[in-house]
């Protein structure tokens, strides 16, 4: 490949990859990749200026303004930081400052922690908190500051106000403690919705979710590291004394701030919070590194993207080195049988680790990894650690090549292994692995939402056969829970209620909770509210449910072949008896209400609606929300950031409607 096509790829990718990061919040790869590419990128221009176009994520800030918000433009630019992950380009740095201030000038630093969050400025009039806006391209962001006044760490009016300034500007981060994004990603994964990769993200995402309630839900915090005034009251001379500054009016500045006489000072507080991150509450990615006088500031300016007078030390993700004990496989609920690496247990990032999934067969074979290999792990922007590579010359002769299993880890049954996919399947739907499994998703939140009914206590259930399959749930009695271990009269007569209330939940939940391979919870709505009974959906052929939109083939023979099999039979008609509601109850009202008969199809994020509210909402007012735009969409429903059908819609001269309208038509 050629250096312009090489750049052109390069370009193209880290488009994407911006794309993934600063508008969804679910970057696909990690930050030291990302930024690895971004150096290959900035080499190429360098050795090819000829080939240096505007458009270059190299020539300016990533990140854009999400338009659903009120666009506003920043009275000084909010730029990004160089960045550096090793020592020697520190010390380059060093040197670049020095001799942009003229030799023997004496240069101090300010070294920060680098908080992993989203950057924000802060408008104050009169000591007043008047508005907030995220970065965006650095020159324009988005007024975000009703999400902004629910954070307590932003002061709505400042302490001192004897000598109040006219006019300030205060930029920091927000961030989530770790213990608020561990709750957050919590609910999400028992609702089933996409787990945020990391706290920035998910600060991100609390951000733009546009909803202020939320916002104040999840317990954003902010820490302050600059100030801008042209106040001369104000005017300090020195960045730590804005710090200080700050400080006193109230804002929270990150305590750890330190003055370095020279870069070896920077270098040892890099090494010292690189072993002692792991202690603090929040994420940190790094070091950053400022010049402490305001007027060299000034002397070295900056590039388009970013100061000279500053630079970021990032830290690689933690990575521990540790040995795999042994290779085990685990049956999910659907059959799959997923290797897990058993480790030797290590501490990580705040965590002791002992278990790190290893996906597939295939990528087993890929990296290849064995029993009693010694490993690096790393959690990295991922939740759950995995295994990074086998040390190979760390491996001892005798290590065997890891056989695939042929059989079921848990009944034996042999494994089949499905054409086109990379997954091995237990095919046998009796499987007690996979009974567990199906019953934990049963109960869980997204589907019939039996508080208390968790995976430990499904295993001890299925272990002392008191439940066989998820219909067995409504023969459980209150004494046989009791006398379980850990289980109390209490929390006995508890899950019985909660187990009694499920038998109450709509008809798409249900549908979901079954477990059918394939039907998610969207699908699970369409088919409750075009079905409207349990029994009638049982009883439909493949060709009509091909013929539904947002089924697919695939889907559809699922369907046929879950309610074909006689257990299933059974346990459905179990459930009947046990008196669970298998009627969409709203299903006369659906009919009638004011979007009666009309087919939506959604696209791109609401401003405050999510994609589940506003499907809930269109359906219980008699709509139905479709996949596909098709000729018999009747509406549109769009965010930002649509996709395809929004063009798709437009072709077809399909109403195209934003969320306003529809709360409209209602
Ligand atoms: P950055 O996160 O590397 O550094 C600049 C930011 O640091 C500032 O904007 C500010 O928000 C923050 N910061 C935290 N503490 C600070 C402090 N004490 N003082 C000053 N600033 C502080 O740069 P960026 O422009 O925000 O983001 C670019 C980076 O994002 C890339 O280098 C890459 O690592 C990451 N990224 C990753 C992907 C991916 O797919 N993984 C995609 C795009 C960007």
């Amino acid at each position: 490949m050629n250096a312009a096509e090489n750049i052109k790829e390069l370009k193209s990718k880290i488009q994407q990859y911006d794309y993934e990061y600063y508008v969804l919040a679910q970057p696909s790869i990690s930050d030291y990749e990302y930024d690895q590419l971004m150096k290959q990128l900035e080499e190429l221009e360098k050795n090819n200026p000829i080939l240096i176009t505007s458009d270059s994520p190299t020539q300016r800030v990533s990140g854009q303004p999400v338009k659903v918000f009120e666009t506003v433009r920043h009275r000084y630019a909010m730029l990004s930081l160089a960045n550096t992950y090793n020592e020697t380009e520190l010390k380059e740095f060093d040197q670049r400052v020095r001799s942009g201030l003229g030799k023997d000038i004496p240069v101090e630093y300010v070294v920060e922690l680098k908080i992993d969050g989203v950057a924000i400025s802060l408008l104050y009039e009169n000591g007043l908190f008047v508005r907030g806006a995220t970065r965006g391209d650095a020159f324009q962001g988005d007024d975000i500051t009703t999400n902004l006044r629910t954070i307590r760490s932003i002061p709505l009016k400042i302490l001192k106000t004897d000598n109040s300034p006219a006019s300030f500007e205060v930029r920091g981060e927000v961030y989530l403690p770790e213990k608020s994004f561990n709750q957050i990603n919590k609910t999400r994964e028992e609702e089933g919705e996409n787990l945020f990769a990391n706290p920035r993200n998910a600060a991100a995402g609390s951000l733009k979710l546009q909803d202020p309630k939320i916002a104040a839900s999840r317990n954003l915090q902010m820490f302050s590291y600059y100030f801008y005034t042209e106040d001369e009251n104000l005017t300090r001379h020195f960045h730590i004394e804005n710090l200080k500054l700050l400080q006193s009016f109230g804002f929270s500045v990150n305590p750890h701030f330190q003055l370095c006489k020279n870069i070896d000072e920077v270098i040892d507080y890099v090494k010292e919070w690189e072993d002692k991150r792991s202690q603090l509450a929040y994420d940190i990615d790094g070091v950053v590194v400022k010049v402490n006088s305001i007027r060299q500031q000034e002397q070295l300016g900056a590039t388009a993207k970013s100061p000279r007078w500053a630079i970021s030390f990032k830290f690689k993700a933690q990575q521990v080195e540790t040995q795999i004990d042994a290779i085990t496989w685990q049956v999910g609920r659907t059959g799959i049988v997923t290797p897990v690496a058993e480790l030797k247990p290590v501490f990580l990032a705040g965590t002791t680790v002992s278990r790190a999934t290893l996906h597939n067969p295939d990528e087993i074979q890929r990296k290849d990894i064995r029993e009693g290999d010694f490993v690096l792990i790393e959690k990295g922007g991922d939740i759950i650690p995995k295994v990074i590579e086998a040390l190979k010359e760390k491996r001892q002769a005798y290590v065997k090549d890891l056989s695939i299993p042929a059989k079921c880890p848990v009944c034996d049954t042999p494994l089949v292994k499905i054409e086109g996919e990379v997954a091995i399947r237990c095919p046998n739907p009796q499987c007690p692995g996979q009974t567990a499994r199906r019953i934990e998703h049963f109960a869980s939140r997204g589907a019939m939402d039996i508080e208390g009914l968790g995976s430990a206590l499904v295993e001890l259930l299925v272990e002392n056969n008191l439940i066989n399959n998820i219909a067995d749930i409504y023969k459980l009695k209150k004494e046989d829970i009791a006398n379980l271990e850990r289980m109390g009269e209490k929390s006995a007569g508890n899950l019985i209620n909660a187990i009694n209330k499920s038998k109450e939940q709509s008809l798409y939940r249900l549908i979901f909770a079954l477990g059918i391979p394939y039907i998610g919870v969207n699908a699970a709505k369409i088919l409750s509210i075009r079905f409207k009974s349990l029994k009638a959906l049982q009883e439909i052929d493949r060709q009509v449910l091909e013929s539904i939109d947002g089924i697919g083939e695939k889907m559809a023979e699922s369907i046929v072949e879950f309610f074909n099999k006689a257990e299933n039979i059974e346990i459905i008609n179990n459930l009947e008896k046990a008196g669970l509601n298998f009627k969409e109850q709203g299903g006369d009202e659906i009919s009638g209400g004011q979007l009666a008969g009309k087919i939506f199809v959604l696209t791109g994020t609401l401003p405050n609606l999510s994609r589940t509210e506003a499907s809930e909402l269109i359906e219980i007012n008699g709509g139905k929300v479709t996949s596909s735009v098709s000729k018999n969409t009747d509406y549109v429903l769009t965010g930002d950031n649509p996709g395809s059908k929004l063009k798709k819609a437009r072709d077809l001269g399909v109403e195209i409607i934003d969320e306003e309208e529809l709360l409209n038509l209602l």
